[in-house]
């Protein structure tokens, strides 16, 4: 992982993960269109262009993590990534925020579910992966929890607002689910044992090694923008925050 800076603008500390990953996600015009011009979304787009960027704010613990981008296509939650920190950037937080707006940024750029041939959200246990990186990262920095946003499009699985969990090895998957599909519109889908219905994705991964982790879901046309998707992807990371008490 390389370290860039801590930076004012950002009231926190920027890194980059991977330095195969970037691209211009201004490329994307869907996506461009629904990004606030500020000075700390300028900042987290440059360094986009070089990698995949990770920005910590707050300190200490808990210490949750917050990914989008995994699919480059699924647009809402990056959108509603680069939201929430503007928000919370100056915030005071209880605990550690790790963010990960843009997964790959170069899968961003295309518009595409793929990176370099790998479905991201299938490779996490692929050494060499870009999922791979964020767990093992993930398992460096000692993070209590980790959420990984999504969309989905109607009549594809979910194809519904939804929150996936489970209960085995990590009941605290579970509970977190409950928690954000109580305060929000979204229905819980559980699992009894993560991993168990196919192989890969970021969060069965992560759970396998102890860390308790969920996928949110909001509904959006793959590659676009549906009319109030960021907003319902902000709700449910708002409310994983609001799970581990970090916004006071
Ligand atoms: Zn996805």
């Amino acid at each position: 992982m390389a370290f860039v800076g801590e930076n004012e603008d950002l009231g926190g500390k920027l890194s980059l993960i991977s330095t195969k990953s970037g691209g211009n996600i201004l490329e994307n015009k869907n996506i461009s269109k629904n990004i606030s011009k500020s000075e700390g979304n300028d900042l987290i787009l440059r360094l986009a262009a070089r990698g995949t960027p990770l920005i910590e704010l707050g300190k200490g613990y808990p210490k949750v993590m917050i990914v989008s981008g995994v699919h480059g296509n699924e647009l809402p939650p990056q959108i509603a990534a680069l939201n929430l920190l503007e928000k919370i950037q100056h915030c005071k937080l209880r605990g550690t925020v790790y963010m990960i707006p843009f997964a790959a940024p170069g899968a961003t750029m295309k518009n595409s579910r793929w990176f370099n041939g790998l479905d991201l959200n299938r490779s996490s246990s692929s050494k060499g992966s870009i999922t791979n990186n964020i767990v093992q990262l993930i398992q460096m920095l000692n993070v209590d929890a980790v959420a990984d946003f999504h969309s989905t499009k109607l009549c594809s699985n979910p194809g519904k607002e939804s929150v996936f969990c489970s209960k085995n090895p990590c009941p605290q998957s579970h509970e977190m689910g409950i928690y954000i599909t109580e305060n929000t519109s979204s229905e819980l889908i559980c699992y009894s044992t993560a991993g168990s219905m196919y192989n890969g994705a970021l969060e069965d991964e992560c759970n396998i090694k102890g860390i308790p982790a969920i996928t949110c879901e909001v509904v959006s046309e793959n590659g676009e923008v549906t009319v109030g998707s960021p907003e319902r992807s902000y709700l449910q990371m708002q409310s994983y925050l609001e799970h581990f008490k970090i916004l006071r």
